[in-house]
């Protein structure tokens, strides 16, 4: 645009003063200058994905203000170093490459030139000099070098798991990338497969993640998504034998409830102390016990629900609102605290990865164990009373406030700190038991069965599993595979 009353034509004065820039080497930094900078700062920013042919509005809108910033730190003194690169590999540019019909490596360079040409064009800082291609083999040789040193150190690993599955883009979700059940790229119904895949132990770090949020100067609201994000909750792990079908399904003592077998359910929960009213089990439809726990009579009407729930995405399973489903699977556990049989059930709500993939269920006081026993007609008993209740006090709802054991033997009249130590403690000395913290926070799934990205730098081999590249064999190059749709089958285009 021409503005000829003010006298300026921003086409001829940008391309002039970019010219000189380029010329003096105004942003051009060589690699002895960085190391001998006095006083420098490294002015980062998100490099862009060229996953269209150019640059979008969103990416000036976010580079101009760091830009801005990094000319800000240059005019007060520092030695800015401001370099730019391409976020090249991915699904935006294999899914871009897909939609035009062109392989991602005759496309992608080219959309790499015309980012270049662009980001030039609005006279940004950049240091032309010191790029990045995260397609380059020079680049992602340390992506795999980063992956080897993981998998020595026991961090990477390879393992089966549930994934959420878009039957559309034929790609792994995470959590975040479903919304209301669909996969947020195409609005396609999400479902559940089980499919080998690496993920890194970033759960090795968690506490040291939630102690370090103490440190950093970041702002409250995201300290705060961070914290839950992480999820800590303290509680108790406790175990619950299972019932040999030929033992009737009546009350033991408790105090004979000892010694559990591996066999025996596992659950975590942060209230050990309402115990005495776990009147139910209830396990994921994938956990491994049900097989065991199956009666002759429900065996179809188990596998029926688990195959109903393999076909439901992972965050559909735990919407809050849905109506409770469940089967029973004719089996029962022992309360260790109560000593009786209780009934074990199935259901989508409880997610194998999450804690053990097993709930005690406390109807009394829980409101989706309220739903739950209410939809299956299961004994609802009150083992805590509130300041206007007593033993007897029916419930309506389940009822989470604060108040005193009531109907929990000699645990009567504790509040709920002392509970939680005292029960716990309780069952702790005939093994049923012990004081554990729990997370949220999961192992990180890095594998999306797409073929552009960087190869992971593994031989699968026969006889002895899976074999690190020596370091010396890097980069592990990706090689030009003509079809490199993705497929049904789940398996990445490389290994087809
Ligand atoms: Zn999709
Ligand atoms: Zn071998």
């Amino acid at each position: 645009m021409v503005n000829e009353d003010a006298g300026y034509t921003p086409a001829e004065v940008e391309k002039k003063w970019q010219e000189a820039w380029d010329v003096r080497g105004t942003n051009r930094r060589s690699s002895e200058e960085l190391r001998a900078a006095e006083n420098p700062y490294y002015n980062l920013m998100m490099f862009p994905y060229p996953s269209a042919e150019g640059l979008h509005v969103g990416n000036i809108y976010a580079f101009t203000g760091a830009d801005v910033h990094g000319r800000f730190r240059r005019l007060t003194g520092y030695d800015v170093f401001e370099p730019i690169g391409f976020d090249a590999f991915g699904i935006h540019s294999e899914n871009f490459a897909l939609k035009v019909g062109v392989h991602p490596m005759d496309l992608i360079p080219k959309n790499v030139a015309n980012f270049t040409r662009q980001l030039r064009r609005t006279g940004g800082m950049f240091d032309w000099s010191h790029t990045v291609d995260t397609t380059d083999p020079a680049y992602y040789r340390w992506t795999q070098w980063v992956f080897l040193k993981l998998f020595e150190a026991g961090l990477a690993e390879q393992k089966e798991a549930p994934v959420n599955w878009c039957p559309s883009c034929m790609t792994v979700l995470a959590n975040e990338q479903v919304v209301g059940g669909r996969c947020e790229r195409c609005d396609t119904p999400v479902e559940q497969r089980r499919i080998a895949q690496w993920f890194f132990k970033i759960t090795k770090y968690t506490q040291r993640l939630l102690d370090n949020l103490d440190t950093i100067d970041w702002s409250e609201t995201t300290t705060k998504a961070q914290r839950n994000w992480i999820g800590r909750s303290e509680g108790a792990e406790l175990v619950f034998p299972l019932v040999d079908a030929s033992a009737g399904h009546g009350s033991v003592d408790p105090d004979t409830v000892r010694e559990p077998d591996e066999t025996a359910i596992r659950v975590f929960t942060t209230r050990p102390d309402t115990i005495f009213g776990a009147t139910f089990m209830v396990l994921a439809p994938e956990h491994p016990a049900v097989d065991r726990l199956v009666s002759d009579d429900r065996r179809g009407a188990i596998e029926a629900y688990r195959a109903e729930a393999q076909r439901t995405d992972l965050v559909s399973r735990q919407k809050t609102d849905k109506t409770k489903t469940g089967v029973f699977t004719g089996g029962y556990c022992r309360n260790p605290a109560t000593g009786e049989a209780i009934p074990v059930w199935i259901a989508d709500y409880v997610l194998m990865d999450y804690g053990t993939g097993a709930i005690m269920a406390v109807p009394g006081h829980d409101e989706r164990d309220f739903e739950f026993a209410t939809e299956f007609d299961l004994p609802i008993p009150r083992v805590v009373a509130g300041p206007d209740d007593d033993a007897d006090t029916p419930l309506t709802e389940a009822y989470a406030g604060d108040g005193v054991l009531v109907n929990s033997g000699a645990f009567d009249g504790l509040g709920k700190v002392e509970a939680i130590r005292a029960v716990t403690e309780w069952l702790a000395e005939r093994g049923m038991g012990e004081l554990q913290v729990n997370y949220r926070l999961h192992v990180l799934c890095i594998s999306r069965q797409r073929y552009w990205g960087p190869p992971i730098p593994i031989i699968h081999c026969d006889a002895c599993g899976a074999v690190p590249v020596p370091e010396e064999d890097l980069p592990v190059v990706l090689p030009r595979v003509e079809d490199f749709r993705p497929d049904d089958s789940g398996i990445s285009p490389l290994a087809r």
